[in-house]
């Protein structure tokens, strides 16, 4: 992926379909639409996976709680979701396995019935699985449940139901979706704006007018067609093409506190089955740490960034608490992230909860604006598939859908003894022979290959974690990072597991990326201080 090649090529070639938004949605519809043969622009205001596709709790999962729901109210459409979910889970596994793997969840129960509860609502989700090989799940005695999660509370536990989802890197995710789809031809920018439509005669999109945010340069891309993709922003693009809809997003906020890995002290992520507002919460190892989420709330403010604010940091404290032995400390707490849900708003009475998580794809008639609303990371590739068959029908083509069995960017020829070789090949140590291959797949090499070239590559960006100076370059070449927050946040994943470290790492990171990218002092001092900022204003939201 090379940014001046994309842009070259979205101001000067006619495109089959422009996407905008390059979330988990606009990814997965650019990669299924570039297999199908069709010419595709895909591009983003920010990042790739800048908003709520890099801030999701990870879980590919068919929804426990749905099931939990569908039979409670007997709705068979939770049901299908469920389903549908555990369908998703399988190929996503299947086709990233650097980026994605299965994930041992324990929920631990109070009491002989509950555990009973559990074990056969968890049983049925099993039998829902039916074309993977993940493991069943397990009542565990007590014993069981302490052996592989020590620091649980052992006063009121009675015992534990295991059982298995899937766990994915969603925003390295997202960059193997758009950077498997440029693979294929696909035209794939970052920090690309969208500011207008142009038209014709008939009132129907031919053009989206847009802005490269890093130069201030306008660009207009010729396209037959425009595919809205993006998430909780989507009512702002449908008004740009049709000020008559109505608007159908309900965005809701969903936030994760981050604690130390000994928070749980285990590779078994916890299921903390209900809360007191009727949700659950997971608390999930992920980086060497341990994530604790989600909230839901309703959220008007769209533009500001979705930060964890005091009062949430506290609710996800007091629910976790009680599990644990040791209650967590305010200190403790090492970074927090909010995303924004893009919920399609069924009936404006109802509150976000009890929102179901479809989506929907639709044909704004009078412009011809095909807008993918709602949905969830784990089922993006069906989103993407009905957005694109419905592509398909309204430009007179009939092509088979190909992504269940595409291998993403990374995946192909993965095998996770990989590291082995980059160990002995690049003289890189265990621990970070191991992340490369798990974050780049059979791509690790090449970063094995800018280390061998100069051994300072080799170095690492922080001593408490396995991220080294090369994968800077190598992002900034190969994975268009244009900024430090590109790179800290979404290439590794450092900002969200720990701002501190984040803070002290930025330095070396934009002199390696000013050196790359052509910075001047004041340039690389400008994104420095810029991020810096960012980040101690979550740091002071969270207090
Ligand atoms: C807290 C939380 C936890 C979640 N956990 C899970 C989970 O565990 N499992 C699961 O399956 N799902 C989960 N989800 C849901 C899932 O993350 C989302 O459904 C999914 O990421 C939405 O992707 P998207 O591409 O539609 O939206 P986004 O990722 O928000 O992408 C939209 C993109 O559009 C771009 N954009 C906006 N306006 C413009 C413009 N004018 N021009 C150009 N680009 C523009 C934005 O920059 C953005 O990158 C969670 C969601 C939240 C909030």
């Amino acid at each position: 992926m090379n940014r001046t090649t994309s842009l070259a090529s979205l101001k000067s070639e006619d495109f089959d379909i422009c996407i905008i938004g390059a979330g988990a949605s606009g990814a997965g519809c650019a990669l299924d639409a570039a297999l199908r043969g069709y010419k595709v622009a895909l591009i983003d205001r920010k990042d790739f996976a800048s908003e709520t596709s890099s801030r999701s709790t990870k879980l590919i999962h068919g929804g426990v709680r749905y099931l939990e729901q569908a039979f409670k109210k007997l709705d068979f459409a939770q049901l299908k979701q469920v389903r549908h979910g555990l369908e998703e889970r399988h190929i996503v596994l299947k086709n990233a396995p650097h980026l994605a793997r299965p994930l041992a969840l324990m929920t631990p129960v109070n009491s002989w019935f509950e555990g009973l509860y559990f074990k056969i609502g968890l049983q049925i989700y099993d039998t829902f699985a039916t074309n993977d090989s993940l493991p069943k799940s397990k009542w565990l005695t007590k014993k069981e449940v302490l052996a592989k999660i020590p620091t649980l509370n052992r006063k009121k536990l009675h015992s534990g139901v295991l059982y298995y989802d899937g766990q994915l890197d969603d925003a390295r995710y997202c960059l193997a979706l758009a950077q498997s789809a440029a693979e294929k031809g696909a035209s794939v920018a970052n920090y690309i704006e969208v500011r207008g439509f142009g038209r014709d005669n008939k009132g129907k999109l031919n053009a989206v007018e847009a802005l490269d945010v890093i130069s201030g340069e306008k660009l207009t891309i010729r396209t037959k067609l425009v595919i809205n993709c993006t998430g909780p922003f989507s009512d702002h693009i449908r008004l740009f093409a049709n000020p008559l809809l109505t608007e159908r997003i309900r965005p809701s906020k969903g936030v994760h506190l981050v604690l130390p890995y000994d928070t749980l002290n285990s590779e078994y992520a916890m299921l903390i089955p209900k809360t007191p507002d009727g949700r659950v919460v997971f608390a999930i190892p992920f980086e060497g740490a341990t994530m604790i989420g989600t909230t839901d709330t309703e959220c008007d403010d769209i533009e500001s960034e979705p930060t964890l604010n005091e009062d949430e940091k506290q609710y996800l404290a007091d629910t976790l608490n009680p599990y644990l032995a040791k209650p967590i400390q305010p200190d403790q707490l090492r970074a927090g992230f909010g995303g924004l849900r893009p919920l399609i708003a069924a009936d404006p009475s109802k509150s976000t909860k009890n929102l179901v998580r479809d989506h929907e794809v639709e044909v704004d008639e009078a412009s011809n604006l095909v807008s993918l609303l709602g949905g969830k990371w784990t089922t993006y590739r069906l989103m993407a598939k009905d957005t694109i068959d419905q592509v398909d029908e309204m430009l007179g083509r009939s092509n088979a859908c190909t992504t269940a069995d595409h291998v993403l960017a990374g995946g192909e020829g993965y095998v996770f003894d990989a590291w082995q070789k980059l160990v002995s090949q690049y003289k890189l140590p265990e621990e970070v022979a191991k992340h490369l291959v798990k974050k780049y797949g059979s791509r690790a090499t090449q970063i094995g290959e800018l280390v061998a070239d100069d051994l300072s590559l080799g170095e690492r960006l922080s001593a408490r974690y396995p991220y080294i100076r090369a994968e800077v370059i190598h992002t900034v070449r190969n994975e268009m990072a244009v900024i430090p927050r590109d790179f800290l946040a979404r290439r590794i994943r450092l900002e969200i597991t720990d701002w501190d470290e984040t803070l002290n790492s930025l330095p070396v990171v934009a002199d390696l990326m000013a050196r790359e990218l052509g910075w001047n002092q004041e340039e690389k001092q400008r994104n420095v201080d810029a991020y810096a900022s960012e980040i101690r204003k979550f740091v002071s939201d969270a207090q």
